[in-house]
């Protein structure tokens, strides 16, 4: 209940300073749709220069360290993403859980060293299709959820997305029922932990949205946005999906 829907693209590792003007054209898209957050989690080379042409969508980070600083070659802390203008970030995504082994006591923690440096962490959990399809799916991903949930979990600075591993990248999605049952158990779950601060947290799906199911996903109860990767990359694209949430 007065969830404001939360539309944010994620470009993994894709851009240069040659797509600005996408971003630039994303961050006008957002100027149009008020009635919805939007944002872009970019790599962190972009960060700043799009923050000069975001309009109003916001940008954000793909992953943070969970430490302030210290020797962890080649990674960046919370405080450097927020500096470079990230406002907020994403965690606990499934290629990260997966290449670079993050658990969720990783992931949960990463989540507190985002809130400690001002951001907004978007959280996210998924099941792989043998999990899917052995029937465990909500059970298992309500577990991560738990396993995964930072320390003071709370809905203005913590949203959850709802991202099925099989579904992502692949042009599969699961049926409207098992997103809504999805959905519903994570609610669920969150308020065994987190009480009434539960109805208020958005939670978003993930795993090849695009413009031609977006309106059908977003209509959804507990569906309050989306994580959006391939169907970001351009404005063209991402237009219908924030479109859908509006
Ligand atoms: C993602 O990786 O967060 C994602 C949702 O990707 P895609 O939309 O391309 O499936």
């Amino acid at each position: 209940m007065g969830r404001r829907k939360l539309v944010v693209g994620n470009w993994k590792m894709n851009g240069l300073k040659a797509q600005l003007g996408e971003v630039e054209a994303i961050g006008a898209l957002a100027v149009r749709c008020p009635a919805v957050e939007v944002g872009l989690c970019l790599p962190a080379t972009l960060i700043a220069p799009a923050r000069a042409v975001n309009g109003a969508a916001f940008i954000g980070a793909q992953d943070c360290h969970m430490n302030q600083s210290g020797a962890h070659t080649g990674c960046l802390s919370a405080a450097m993403l927020a500096e470079a203008g990230a406002s907020w970030t994403i965690v606990g995504h499934s290629e990260r859980r997966q290449d670079q082994g993050e658990t969720d006591a990783d992931v949960a923690a990463k989540a507190v060293a985002g809130k400690a440096a001002g951001l907004k962490v978007i959280l996210c959990v998924g099941e792989s299709l043998d999990v899917r399809d052995a029937g465990d799916a909500e059970s298992v991903v309500a577990a991560q959820l738990l396993a995964s949930l930072p320390e003071g979990a709370a809905a203005d600075w913590l949203a959850i997305a709802y991202e099925p591993i099989w579904a992502i990248g692949t042009g599969r999605i699961p049926t409207m029922e098992a997103v809504e049952a999805m959905h519903r158990a994570l609610r669920a779950a969150l308020t065994t932990k987190i009480g009434a601060q539960a109805e208020g947290m958005r939670i978003l799906y993930g795993g090849s949205m695009n413009g031609d199911n977006a309106a059908e996903l977003m209509a959804i109860a507990d569906v309050d946005g989306g994580l959006v990767g391939g169907a970001s990359l351009t404005a063209e694209k991402f237009a219908p999906v924030i479109e859908a949430a509006a």
